[in-house]
């Protein structure tokens, strides 16, 4: 049965006849009604009885005894209140779930448009990037051809320009297909052991003509015995270019340079750190995480037309966790603006130059 039934007497509802044991329905009843009514038909029986106004005081509805009901779950009303409220907080939690949704949707959409802007900005870049050392390379080859160009000493500036310009177009054109090859997965391509020493080495020497361009004073401090790291040369090299490359554009004024290659720690595991320093106009806090996006390039390149593509650092980033690194930067404008790979040392090379330590 889904309700309590309480039978009280009608002129003193706080004496309860039954049930003598079970929690008072009292005032909180759904439904009550009187027992033992006398009917008015009854009453018309013993008239004398009626005669005497005794149906003054029993009229119907007037029974001696109250019977009381009242729902198991609570009161009628109590049931309907606990109602209202689930629906009000399932209303509320669809609302808030449709917000949600419409949000997330807003959010999305706003990244995808940023993004089709940065690739359209980025088609018109690499287009403007090819064509200026493509223009460069084609005069000076007229002129060559036309026999403008007279004495070894100007041939010679001619062929230098030359080699630098189709330099600048070899790494536009590596920079997209690799960055073509890093969204198809294939950011690693092989895996040796690596020297971090002629790492540093052979980014220097690849970068020579921008480090030359740029006037740098370069600092290099490579710790011996570093461990070496099991890695992609090429794809490492390349990460490593980038950075400066990045250093000689964008830090030129700060005329220095600074390498760094040490063995560190990082999550209590044996790394390789490897820091490119500069001391130029450096990175404003606002575009510190996005630079790391793919076609982003950053205020100051765009006002002050500096070269770019806006796809270096993101393959930085690519290329060093693909590693099982990481990549941080910090920077104070003018003072130092510094990025720090961190690859893990292969556990490999750590063995090798712990027993070469114990035979010293
Ligand atoms: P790009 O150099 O082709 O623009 P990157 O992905 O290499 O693309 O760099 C993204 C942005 O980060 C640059 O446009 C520049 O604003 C900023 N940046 C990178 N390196 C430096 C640096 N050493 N000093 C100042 N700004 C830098």
């Amino acid at each position: 049965m889904d309700y309590d039934i309480e039978i009280v007497a009608r002129n003193d509802p706080s004496q309860v006849l039954y049930p003598k044991d079970s929690p008072r329905i009292g005032a909180f009843a759904d439904a009550s009604g009187s027992l033992f009514d006398v009917s008015y038909e009854q009453l018309m029986r013993r008239g004398q009885w009626f005669r005497a106004g005794g149906a003054e005081r029993m009229r119907p509805g007037r029974g001696r005894w109250s019977l009381l009901v009242r729902n198991r779950a609570g009161s009628l009303g109590a049931v309907v209140e606990r109602a209202r409220l689930r629906n009000l907080a399932v209303t509320t939690a669809i609302l808030l779930l449709m917000l949600a949704a419409i949000a997330m949707l807003v959010y999305t959409t706003r990244k995808a448009q940023r993004l089709a802007e940065l690739q359209m900005e980025f088609v018109a870049g690499v287009s403007h990037e090819l064509r200026t050392p493509l223009t460069v390379i084609r005069t000076a080859g007229h002129n060559l051809s036309a026999g403008l160009i007279n004495g070894p000493s100007q041939i010679s500036r001619y062929g230098a320009l030359i080699e630098a310009e189709s330099e600048k177009l070899r790494g536009i054109v590596e920079q997209v297909l690799r960055f073509s090859n890093a969204e198809a997965g294939r950011v690693v391509q092989t895996r040796e052991l690596v020297s971090p020493a002629a790492l540093i080495e052979d980014a220097l020497r690849g970068c020579h003509s921008v480090l030359r361009e740029s006037e740098c004073e370069i600092e290099r401090k490579v710790d011996p015995d570093l461990p070496a790291i099991l890695g992609d040369p090429t794809a490492l090299q390349h990460a490593l270019q980038n950075l400066v490359n990045n250093a000689a554009k964008y830090g030129r004024d700060g005329r220095w340079i600074r390498l760094t290659a040490a063995s560190s720690t990082h999550a209590g595991r044996p790394v390789v750190e490897i820091r490119v320093a500069d001391r130029g106009p450096g990175i404003p806090p606002d575009e510190r995480n996005t630079i790391f996006d793919p076609f982003y390039r950053g205020r100051r390149a765009v006002g002050d037309q500096i070269h770019g593509t806006g796809l270096g650092l993101s393959l930085v980033k690519r290329i060093v966790e693909a590693h099982g690194g990481a990549v941080s930067l910090t920077s104070q404008p003018g003072i130092l603006t510094e990025f720090v790979i961190r690859i893990p040392a292969s556990m490999e090379s750590m063995n090798e130059f712990a027993d070469s330590l114990s035979r010293r």
